[in-house]
C-alpha cells in the first residue's frame, strides 16, 4: 500500500501551515521530511495519518481517502509516532504496546495469545522487553520514545509514520530503530520518517522530501537534495557536503547566517 498527499492544504487557526503538497510514500521505501523548525513536517507527517483535517486535496491511503475510514481502518493502515509523547498514561510499556493491537483484535473479544506475543517481540525488537512491567510515566523520556515506537510496529501498519522517532535516543538505540525501519521497507512497508540530522536523513532514506514555509521545497534522492544551494537557501547554512566511504553524501555546517549577520561558524 502507498499513501498520497494530492495537492494537500492545511490551514490552522486562519494560518495556512501546509500549501500545494503533493507526494508519494511507496511500499518498500522510506522516506524522510526535513526542513527547518515550524516549516510544517509534523503536520504534514499528521496529515498523512489522517489526523489533521485538509482542506484543500486530500491523502489516499491504499487508494481510499484517510479522512474517511473508520479508526479501525485508518489503524490498519497507517501507525504514527508523534513527536512529542507528552503526558504518559499510567499503564505498564506492555499495556501501551498493546494498545497498538487494537486495530486488529476483533469486535467483542479480547486481545489474543497472538497479541501479546506481536507485543512481546516488538519490545524486544527496540531493546525495551526488559522494561515491559515498568510504569510509562517511570520511563526516560528515550525509553518512553522506544516504548513508543514498539507501540507502532506492534500495530502492523501498512504504513509507518514517525515524527523525530530517535530525537532522545543514545547512539545505540538510534542505529538500532533505523535498521528496523530499513527490515520493515524491505518487508513492504511504506515509511515516512520526519529527521533533523541530514546525515542519518543521507544513510537510511530512499528519497527525501524538504519541507520550507507550508510547501515542498525540494525532493528526490538524498544526493540530489542535500546540496550546498538547497542547504543555504532552506536552513540559511554554509555547508560542505562529500560522498562518506559508503558513497552517502554527508553533510558538515560550516556556519548559519541570516538577513542581518554574515556567515558565523566555530569560534576560534
Ligand atoms: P515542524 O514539525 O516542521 O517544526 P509543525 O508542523 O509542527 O512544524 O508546525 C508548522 C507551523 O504550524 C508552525 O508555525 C506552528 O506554529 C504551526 N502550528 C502547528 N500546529 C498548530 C496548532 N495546533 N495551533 C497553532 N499553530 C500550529
Ligand atoms: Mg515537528
Amino acid at each position: 500500500m502507498s499513501l498520497a498527499a494530492h495537492d494537500l492544504g492545511v490551514t490552522i487557526d486562519r494560518d495556512p501551515v501546509l500549501s500545494g503538497i503533493s507526494l508519494e510514500v511507496r511500499s518498500g521505501e522510506v522516506l524522510g521530511l526535513i526542513g527547518p523548525n515550524g516549516a510544517g513536517k509534523s503536520t504534514l507527517l499528521r496529515a498523512l495519518a489522517g489526523l489533521v483535517r485538509a482542506d484543500r486535496g486530500e491523502v489516499l491511503a491504499g487508494g481510499e481517502r484517510v479522512a474517511s475510514l473508520s479508526a479501525r481502518e485508518r489503524a490498519a493502515r497507517t501507525a504514527f509516532v508523534a513527536q512529542d509523547t507528552g503526558v504518559a498514561a499510567d499503564i505498564t510499556a506492555m499495556e501501551l504496546v498493546l494498545m497498538g493491537r487494537y486495530a486488529h483484535r476483533r469486535r467483542f473479544s479480547g486481545l489474543a495469545e497472538a497479541d501479546a506475543r506481536i507485543a512481546r517481540e516488538a519490545l524486544e525488537s527496540v531493546g525495551m522487553l526488559a522494561l515491559a512491567d515498568r510504569a510509562v510515566p517511570s520511563l526516560s523520556g528515550g525509553e518512553r520514545q522506544l516504548v513508543q515506537i514498539a507501540r507502532a510496529l506492534a500495530q502492523r501498519a501498512d504504513a509507518l509514520l514517525l515524527d523525530e522517532p530517535t530525537s532522545a535516543l543514545d547512539v545505540h538505540h538510534q542505529l538500532r530503530v533505523f535498521s528496523i525501519l530499513r527490515e520493515r521497507a524491505a518487508a513492504g512497508s511504506a515509511i515516512a520518517v520526519v529527521l533533523h540530522d541530514l546525515n542519518d536523513a543521507s544513510r537510511y532514506c530512499d528519497r527525501l522530501a524538504v519541507v520550507h514555509d507550508g510547501s515542498l521545497f525540494a525532493g528526490g534522492a538524498p544526493h540530489e537534495v542535500l546540496v550546498p544551494e538547497t542547504l543555504a537557501a532552506v536552513y540559511r547554512i554554509e555547508a560542505r557536503v562529500h560522498d562518506d566511504e559508503r558513497g552517502y553524501p554527508h553533510v558538515h555546517p560550516l556556519g548559519y547566517h541570516d538577513e542581518r549577520t554574515p556567515l558565523v561558524g566555530r569560534p576560534s
